[in-house]
Order: C-alpha cells, then sequence, then structure tokens
C-alpha cells in the first residue's frame, strides 16, 4: 500500500489552497505577476513533494492525483497551477532518472517545499525542438553551463532548473543531455520579459544562465535525452497539463452553468429554458466530457505501462499521449469560446465580469502553443505509419 492509500489528501487541504488560488488569480492575471501566495501555500502544504516517493519524505502519489489535483488546482487559477504542474513534471524526472546521489541531496528538498524546479528546453533558433539542442555542455572542473533561455516559466522564482544542453562542442544536435542545476550554481541574468496574451502569472521569463555543476547532476544518460523525455518528460506533461487546461475549462463552466440557472435572481442574460442556450451548454459539456474521459484512459494506460516497468516510447502510446495534448487544448478553448459566446458581451467578454470566462479564454488560447500542435500533428502523423494495426485507446 502506498502512503498516499494510507493518507489520501484530505478535501479540506485541496478546497483551502484552491481558495488561495482563487482569491489572488484575478490580481496575477491584470499585474502579470507570479502567483506567490499560491506557490507560497502549494509549498507550505508539501504540494513540490507530491511525485517525491515517500522514502524521501515525498507523499508518494502517482499519476492519477497528479490529473486530479491539477484540475482542482486549476480551477482557482490556471496559470499557478501549471507552474505547479511543471515542477511536478521536473520532479517526476528526477525520480525516475537522476543518479543515486542527486535523488538522495534533491528529493528532501522538493518534498520539504524548499525546491521548486524550472524547465528549460526551449532555445533562440531551434524554437520549441525538444528533442534538439543547440548551446553545448562543455566539460572541464566540472560541467559548464551556458544556456540561452527564451521561455522559463517561473524562473525568477525557481530553486533549481532542468536544462537540456547538446552534449558536447562537437556534438550532433539530437544528441542532447540533461542535467540538474540549482540557483546557487548559476548566474540567472533575465534576457526577456513575460508580456502576453494569457498566462500571465506563469511569468514565463528569458534568462541567460551560466555556472558549473557536478557530473552527478547529469540526468539520465548523456546525449540520450529521448529516452528520459519518452519515459517522463513528455507523458507526465501532457498529461499534468491537460488535466490543468480542463480544470479551468470545467471550473469556468460550472460558473456559467450557476449564472445562467439563476436567471430569475438577475436582469436580462441567456434563458435556461430556450432550446437554443440548452443546445449550446451540451456542446460545452460534450467537449469537455470526451478530454475528461480521454485523460483518464490515458492516465491509465500511462500508469499501468509504468507500474509493470514496460516502455512508452512505443507508436500507439505516443500516439495517444499526443492525441491528448492535441484534443484537450483545442476541445478546452473552443469549450471557452462557446462559453464567451454564451454569457454575451458583459459577462462572457468583459474583463469585469463575475466570472472568469475573458480571463479563461485568453489563457487557453495558450494551449495549442505551449509546446505547438503544429510539432504535434504531424509527429501523429509520422507515428501513424508505424502503428499499422491501428491500436486505439
Ligand atoms: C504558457 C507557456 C509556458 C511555457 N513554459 C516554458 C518553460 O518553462 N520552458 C521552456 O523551455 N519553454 C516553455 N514554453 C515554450 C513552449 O514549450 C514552446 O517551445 C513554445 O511555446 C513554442 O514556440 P513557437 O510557437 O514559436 O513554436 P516552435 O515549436 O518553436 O515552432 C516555430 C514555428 O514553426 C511552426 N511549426 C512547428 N512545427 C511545424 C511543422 N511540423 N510544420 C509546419 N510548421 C511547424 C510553429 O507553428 C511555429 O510557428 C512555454 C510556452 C507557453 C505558452
Amino acid at each position: 500500500m502506498t502512503q498516499r492509500e494510507e493518507e489520501p489528501v484530505p478535501e479540506s487541504d485541496v478546497a483551502d489552497v484552491v481558495a488561495v488560488l482563487s482569491a489572488h488569480a484575478a490580481d496575477v492575471d491584470a499585474r502579470g505577476r507570479f502567483p506567490a501566495e499560491g506557490f507560497a501555500e502549494l509549498r507550505r502544504r508539501g504540494y513540490l513533494g507530491l511525485l517525491v516517493p515517500a522514502e524521501y519524505g515525498g507523499m508518494g502519489a502517482g499519476l492519477a492525483e497528479l490529473t486530479s489535483l491539477a484540475q482542482r488546482f486549476a480551477g482557482g487559477c490556471l496559470s499557478t497551477a501549471m507552474n505547479w504542474a511543471m515542477h511536478c513534471q521536473q520532479t517526476d524526472l528526477v525520480v525516475r532518472h537522476a543518479t543515486p546521489e542527486l535523488r538522495a541531496s534533491l528529493l528532501p528538498r522538493i518534498a520539504d517545499g524548499e525546491v521548486y524546479l524550472a524547465s528549460v528546453t526551449t532555445e533562440a533558433g531551434k524554437g520549441g525542438h525538444l528533442l534538439t539542442a543547440r548551446d553545448a555542455l562543455r566539460t572541464g572542473d566540472g560541467l559548464a553551463v551556458e544556456r540561452e533561455a527564451p521561455v522559463v516559466t517561473g524562473g525568477l522564482h525557481a530553486d533549481g532548473f532542468l536544462i537540456t544542453l547538446r552534449d558536447g562542442p562537437d556534438a550532433a544536435a539530437h544528441e542532447v543531455t540533461l542535467l540538474y542545476a540549482g540557483r546557487e550554481d548559476l548566474k540567472v541574468e533575465q534576457t526577456g520579459a513575460w508580456r502576453t496574451m494569457g498566462m500571465r502569472g506563469t511569468d514565463s521569463v528569458g534568462l541567460r544562465l551560466t555556472g558549473r555543476v557536478a557530473p552527478e547532476c547529469v540526468i539520465g544518460e548523456r546525449g540520450r535525452f529521448r529516452e528520459a523525455a519518452a519515459d517522463s518528460m513528455v507523458p507526465v506533461g501532457h498529461l499534468a497539463w491537460s488535466a490543468c487546461w480542463l480544470g479551468a475549462a470545467r471550473a469556468a463552466l460550472a460558473g456559467l452553468v450557476r449564472w445562467i440557472t439563476a436567471r430569475g435572481r438577475r436582469p436580462g442574460g441567456p434563458d435556461a429554458a430556450s432550446p437554443l442556450v440548452q443546445e449550446r451548454i451540451a456542446r460545452i459539456r460534450l467537449d469537455l466530457e470526451l478530454v475528461s474521459a480521454y485523460l483518464g484512459k490515458v492516465t491509465e494506460e500511462v500508469s499501468r505501462i509504468r507500474a509493470r516497468g514496460g516502455r512508452l516510447d512505443v507508436p500507439s502510446v505516443q500516439i495517444h499521449l499526443n492525441t491528448l495534448k492535441l484534443a484537450a487544448s483545442e476541445l478546452t478553448f473552443r469549450a471557452a469560446d462557446r462559453m464567451v459566446q454564451l454569457a454575451g458581451l458583459a459577462t462572457g467578454y468583459g474583463a469585469e465580469s463575475p466570472l472568469p470566462l475573458e480571463r479563461t479564454f485568453r489563457d487557453l488560447r495558450s494551449a495549442a502553443l505551449n509546446y505547438s500542435n503544429d510539432r504535434l500533428w504531424t509527429a501523429n502523423g509520422t507515428l501513424s505509419w508505424a502503428d499499422r494495426a491501428v491500436t486505439l485507446l
């Protein structure tokens, strides 16, 4: 029995966190600032250690708990939930692929809420392409890092970074090494601001990272980041991000349904008895039902394969993971768009609305860009040639 089964996350605890996230969501968005209050609450209550095994002092939770909590937190503030979800994604890489020395020194600090991990994969020139890198690792006295990082979620607040680099000056672009660097090992200079339509609270600034780390900070095999990416970074990312987007859209729909059905107590607006309104709500619901069901099935599939020590880098499983990201990003955004239309100008489109539909719409517009869907559509097309049996989920 895992620690999670013995001590499930108390509902009151989750509700308290969601309340803090909700209370600051509008200000975080309006000021485009890091959600310091919500993140402090997540640190204080041990949620940075959600995926850290109990033997290292963490909550020892699995992917089902991750996707369930990500939905709940995103219902309070999508930016805060994404910052946390990305941290969990990085934590999973440390749990599954770090050296024993790094696991022993880092995981207890993550579990204590001391270390928030940020992710550095995007690079100027190569853009989002996950499995290549330009800036090269240099060896000598330890491993020297010199990395331009144009988009680092929570980068100014992170206590450590997982960074992809080309394995050396002579290595090919696809020979990528992932390593951990603590903030204390690096000079961190801000090179870009984060001024975007939505997800403004992720504070995903540009950074230049310079420093030196010990050889045990390499995560996975040198030059073979592809393996850790397929086993951990991509699956956990797609699951957790999709859960966040779904949670935000679901909370928006819950608010919209409450608002429509309270018509007797407010002037004007959509009428719950109108067949047109009913049909529109049903279409929104359909999109969220489909994403929820597919998220649940992919979570089960990945958890099952992990439990038996299997590999995730088979074409059908990769197609399922990519499909989840594609479907969740497109359908939750479509749902938000339809909610704006249904709620109308003041309540749907207005920033002063009692429902945060305008913010949710802007935030969810990022979903297709947060690792470009264009890359995943073409990847799934290519993978489809390899899965000739058409192994549907
Ligand atoms: C909220 C948010 C948080 C993020 N946080 C981080 C972070 O913490 N760390 C990090 O490293 N990165 C982060 N990113 C960056 C992200 O992971 C992507 O790398 C980035 O958004 C992709 O940029 P791009 O749209 O220019 O696409 P790229 O993937 O760089 O592609 C460039 C262009 O090529 C097009 N294109 C791509 N593939 C194809 C194709 N097969 N056919 C035709 N056209 C194609 C794309 O549409 C795009 O216009 C974040 C992004 C967002 C939105």
